[in-house]
């Protein structure tokens, strides 16, 4: 066995769904004028980072299988995402985990059944192995079913926010099936108290 399956995962993580969690769920965001923060997020992150959390983005990103956008203006209009967090007094987000692929994408190299799209979990296992994150000691905060399904897939505790898309009709590959939220709350602040307050 190779070293780096040993290794150990002791961090803990609160993985965070981009559209309707942190920024405004636009439909389609391709530009950073459509960028907007939603209320509790920069409060959020301030609570995931003193308590020792790290907060990492989990996004399914058809933009970029309908060629809307590329990878790398992907990359800029998250970094411009970043730096209006931190203006906003908001720590440093520590990762972005983005599922370019749809099963119907129209750019042909992302027309996969992938393992990464959301609900599946494999932007959040890939996070684990690269990061060194204990799922079971973390976190899964979505505005969708899909983002609960990923997250309990994973073996996280998962919460849903009410803040965004979460009443939007299911995404493919959803079950009728879904299995429902461990918790619920209003936005990402109130999630992240209630949850830490539960860990302790
Ligand atoms: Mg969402
Ligand atoms: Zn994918």
């Amino acid at each position: 066995m190779a070293q780096s399956e040993q290794r150990v995962k002791s961090e803990r993580a609160f993985f965070l769904d981009r559209d309707g969690v942190l920024v405004q769920d636009v439909d389609l965001l391709t530009d950073t004028s459509q960028i907007r923060i939603l209320p509790g997020v920069v409060e959020g992150l301030q609570a995931i980072h003193e308590h020792g959390y790290l907060s990492i983005v989990i996004t399914n990103q058809t933009v970029i299988a309908r060629g809307l956008i590329d990878e790398a203006e992907l990359d800029r209009l998250h970094d411009h995402l970043r730096e209006q967090l931190v203006q906003a007094g908001a720590p440093n987000v520590s990762a972005f985990y983005v599922c370019p692929h749809h099963p119907h994408a129209d750019v042909v190299r992302y027309r996969v059944e992938c393992t990464c799209r959301k609900p599946k979990p494999g932007l959040l296992e890939r996070a684990s192995d690269e990061m060194g994150i204990d799922l079971s000691m973390s976190f899964m905060i979505g505005d969708r079913l899909s983002d609960v399904a990923a997250g309990k897939r994973a073996g996280c505790t998962t919460a849903l926010v009410e803040s965004g898309a979460h009443r939007a009709p299911p995404i493919v590959g959803m079950s009728a099936e879904a299995p429902p939220p461990d918790h619920r709350f209003a936005d990402l602040r109130e999630a992240v108290d209630s949850l830490l307050r539960g860990q302790r």
